[in-house]
């Protein structure tokens, strides 16, 4: 591979961090003959130029990585759950480091990254370390069949399945690569991880906090590119034995159709349009709370409840008190305490956001609240918008934004909120306010959602399985489940008698 003449470019200091900007192949760093630049979205500034990968270096990784697999998948689990802990440790002890460049390189608020998804990146590795031993395997006698069947032992084991191509997007880049990274790499996989060349920052630093764990080399490595220029070549590539995503749908769609060939299985975490059903019944002000906690990371979440239906009995008074509370979110830079809403993450996302803002109100929808850029902080920071008099089939209401950008509709019945509810091509989360234990009971029934939250949002347990359905997703990850992806199961079926040695 060609190495860049000038050294210098292959660093980049965020606030003080040494980040080395070139891919991770094979427990080395490895240059591009091109690169590109990685902006903050705080002041839009030119953080880095970062190594711009291709077919050259998705051919040197998926190699590291099937080079690195056999002692990987033979390393006891112990030694790799130790290993696993030991790289949560290195999160733990660069934790402030971390939380500095995630939120310079991708906006998001420094003080979730230091209170929240910086120690879950840690508990990552952690909770897929601790979950090793009861990964066992699975023993059935059978007592039926045929006169020679009885006693014939089935014995399941969950084995390594081969290196993993994983792609995250740039929401929340480091929490959602270590959501895949950490079971691929307790099952005994290797790993190819491409980070969003939004947001490639942390994955770098990933890799020096595994190498200084103790992960032997080829067993994660890391490449930086921009989309289908690297991502084609892995997605495609035969010795690639699953393929974890977290995107969009379109490019969902394109790596599906790129692993065809092979039939590569995928795991695919993408979109939602998710609704937040206020029912009269609900506790007004929890139900307030929850509308306007959508606008968290500026929206840029797969998760968030962007559809407000709200009873019509109650829509006046919900929107009185939504737009109060919305009105005190202080919106500005994302390092400061004070902050609740930080930018978007490029120039790119706010034309896209506008653009969708625009056309609803060419539609007839009215701007309830925000709409376009704060005129003080400027073009990268949307404001929180809110659009009433939108119509179920337009484009605001069925497509995704990915912004801080809510609509609200109001419904008359319970059949006619879980019919709204569900018209959409997604089926990602929905989350309900009501104080009626029994409308919760049959609506969470009715509704088309990986994950539906009841008077509560975003709270998870890890070893729940999360995912979508429909258009948001193909499969489901956490806990058990993660393992069954990651894994390939095999059944050995032992005869009752044929061995001389037994005894
Ligand atoms: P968004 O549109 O929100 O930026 P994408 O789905 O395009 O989301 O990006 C998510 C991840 O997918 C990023 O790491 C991006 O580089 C990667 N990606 C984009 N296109 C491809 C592709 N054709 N093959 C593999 N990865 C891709």
């Amino acid at each position: 591979m060609p190495q860049q003449p000038d050294s210098a470019v292959h660093e980049a200091r965020i606030a003080g961090v040494a980040v080395d900007t070139r891919h991770w192949i094979g427990g080395r760093r490895v240059a591009s003959a091109d690169t590109f630049p990685d902006l903050s979205p705080i002041d839009g500034s030119t953080l880095a130029r970062i190594a711009r990968g291709g077919p050259t270096e998705a051919e040197a990784a998926v190699a590291a990585a099937k080079a690195a697999f056999p002692g990987w998948a033979a390393t006891p689990r112990a030694e790799r759950a130790r290993i696993l802990h030991a790289i949560a440790d290195g999160v733990e002890k660069r934790l402030e480091e971390l939380a500095i460049v995630e939120t310079t390189d991708n906006g998001a608020l420094l003080r979730s990254h230091r209170r929240g998804v910086m120690p879950r990146v840690a508990r990552n590795f952690r909770f897929f370390a601790d979950r090793l031993p009861a990964l066992g395997h699975e023993d059935f006698t059978t007592h039926t069949g045929g006169p020679a069947a009885p006693g014939h032992t089935n014995h399941v084991s969950w084995d390594p399945a081969g290196p993993c191509v994983l792609i995250t997007p740039w929401n929340a880049p480091l929490m959602l690569a270590t959501w895949k990274v950490a079971p691929a790499l307790a099952a005994g996989n290797t790993v190819v991880l491409k980070p969003a060349e939004w947001s490639p920052l942390t994955a770098s630093l990933l890799a020096d906090i595994a190498a200084e764990a103790g992960l032997p080399p080829g067993v994660l490595n890391v490449v930086q590119g921009h989309g289908a220029e690297i991502g084609d070549d892995l997605t495609s590539h035969p010795d690639v034995r699953r393929i974890g995503f977290t995107g969009s749908v379109a490019t969902a769609r394109r790596i599906a159709a790129s692993a065809a060939p092979n039939l590569t299985p995928l795991s695919l975490e993408l979109g939602g349009k998710s609704p937040l059903l206020v029912f009269a019944d609900a506790d007004l002000e929890l139900a307030v709370d929850l509308a306007v906690e959508q606008f968290d990371n500026a929206g840029q979440v797969c998760l968030a409840a962007t559809r407000l239906l709200v009873e019509e009995s109650i829509a006046d008074a919900f929107t009185e008190r939504f737009v109060a509370k919305a009105a005190r979110l202080r919106q500005g830079d994302p390092r400061e305490e004070a902050t609740d809403i930080g930018p978007t993450i490029h120039p790119r996302q706010i034309e896209r956001i506008d653009g969708f803002v625009r056309r609803a109100v060419a539609a007839g929808a009215r701007v309830v609240f925000g709409g376009g850029s704060h005129a003080r902080l400027g073009g990268l920071y949307y404001r929180p918008t809110l659009l009433t008099d939108v119509a179920q089939d337009s484009e605001v209401v069925q497509e995704e934004v990915f912004g801080p950008v809510l609509t609200l509709q109001t419904f008359v019945d319970e059949a006619e909120a879980v019919h709204l509810a569900n018209d959409t091509r997604f089926g990602l989360a929905a989350t309900l306010a009501t104080g009626d234990h029994r409308r919760a009971e049959r609506v969470t029934a009715q509704l088309v959602a990986g994950t539906v939250w009841v008077n509560c949002f975003f709270v998870r347990d890890l070893r729940a399985p999360f995912g979508g359905s429909r258009l948001s997703g193909v499969g489901r990850e956490g806990g058990a489940w993660s393992f069954d992806f990651y894994c390939d199961l095999k059944n050995r079926v032992l005869a009752p008698k044929g061995f001389h040695d037994h005894g």
